[in-house]
């Protein structure tokens, strides 16, 4: 099928391109990689009367430490993620959740401010985006706001970016020496959207006590979900292979999965307790490589 006619405009600046989104009122979407957009489009699902492509506005794709962590501009691509040395040596989580996202054609298009803006609820890195803590800075010529990422997905394709307002960075705190994190996902063939997905962060300290936990689920609901009753049974002593199999069982209790043509929703339930043991196993053999065993 081919999209509805609409206006297209390759803004120069920020600033152009957020003069084009408030005079083009609820009708005026942006398109960044386009590769979630196009889609709709030809589909006829969404019907904006204007685009504005912001993949020429300077500065939306950089990548730079700041005094909170890492800032990382709305137009960097998925590609970007796995490649930048500033990403894997700081956040090695979203190089490994972004390896998973479809094919290398979408990864070097599709961005992390679409990613976010999308609010997919099968996406990879709005749940690994969700256990980092991360926020996203957002302008409007009303002016800029911060919003958490936990704020930021309201429900599936449902986010909570006003229809005037940009993703400009997504900002991620570097998490302390002695973390360990792990994404990993399950889907029948790779690069298919998953049937269920976690993320898990740990730091432990110096006696390997666990001094903070999240854990993340992807396909456990309308949105990234966090497991925080989960979090707090690994709190305050050296998780064994016990505590982690009971956190993985807590993190799942209460999720509702679709049924799908993929899997019925008691299926995924427990293909996402699986990965969640897997990931915390993973992330706290990170956090100490040099820890012998958990049982
Ligand atoms: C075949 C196929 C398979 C895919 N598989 C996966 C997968 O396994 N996992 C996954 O996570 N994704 C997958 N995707 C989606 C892909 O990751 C997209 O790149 C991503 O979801 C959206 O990023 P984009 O830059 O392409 O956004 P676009 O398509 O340009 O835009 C998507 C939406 O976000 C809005 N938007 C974009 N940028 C901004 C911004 N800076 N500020 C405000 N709003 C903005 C747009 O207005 C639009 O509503 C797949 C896509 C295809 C075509």
């Amino acid at each position: 099928m081919k999209p509805p006619s609409f206006e297209y405009v390759v803004a120069d600046s920020i600033e152009h391109a957020l003069h084009l989104l408030a005079d083009g009122g609820d009708d005026a979407k942006v398109i960044a990689g386009g590769q979630s957009l196009v889609p709709l489009l030809n589909f006829r699902m969404a019907r904006p009367s204007l685009l504005v492509d912001i993949n020429q506005v300077p500065g939306l794709a950089n990548i730079k430490k700041i005094d909170q962590g890492i800032a990382i501009g709305a137009l960097t691509r998925h590609a970007k993620l796995i490649t930048s040395k500033t990403i894997t040596q700081n956040l090695p989580l979203l190089p490994e959740a972004a390896a998973w996202i479809a094919h290398p054609q979408i990864r070097n298009r599709g961005t992390i401010g679409g990613s976010l803006a999308h609010a997919d609820a099968s996406a990879e890195l709005p749940v690994a985006l969700l256990a980092l803590d991360a926020h996203v800075k957002v302008m409007s010529l009303r002016g800029k706001r911060r919003i958490p990422i936990k704020d930021l997905l309201v429900s599936h394709f449902v986010s909570s970016i006003l229809p005037d307002e940009i993703i400009v960075e997504v900002t991620v705190p570097i998490p302390p020496s002695g973390t360990g994190a792990a994404f990993d996902e399950f889907s029948r063939r790779h690069g298919d959207y998953a049937i269920g997905g976690a993320a898990a962060i740990v730091t432990l300290d110096d006696n390997n006590r666990c001094v903070s936990a999240r854990i993340t689920v992807l396909g456990g609901g309308s949105t990234a979900i966090r497991c925080q009753d989960a979090e707090s049974l690994l709190l305050g002593s050296t998780p064994t292979t016990t505590d982690i199999a009971a956190a993985a069982k807590t993190a799942v209790t209460g999720l509702e999965p679709v049924s799908t043509v993929h899997g019925s929703s008691v299926y995924r339930q427990e293909v996402i307790r699986t990965l969640v043991e897997r990931t915390l196993t993973r992330a706290l053999l990170r956090a100490r490589p040099t820890m012998e065993s958990m049982d």
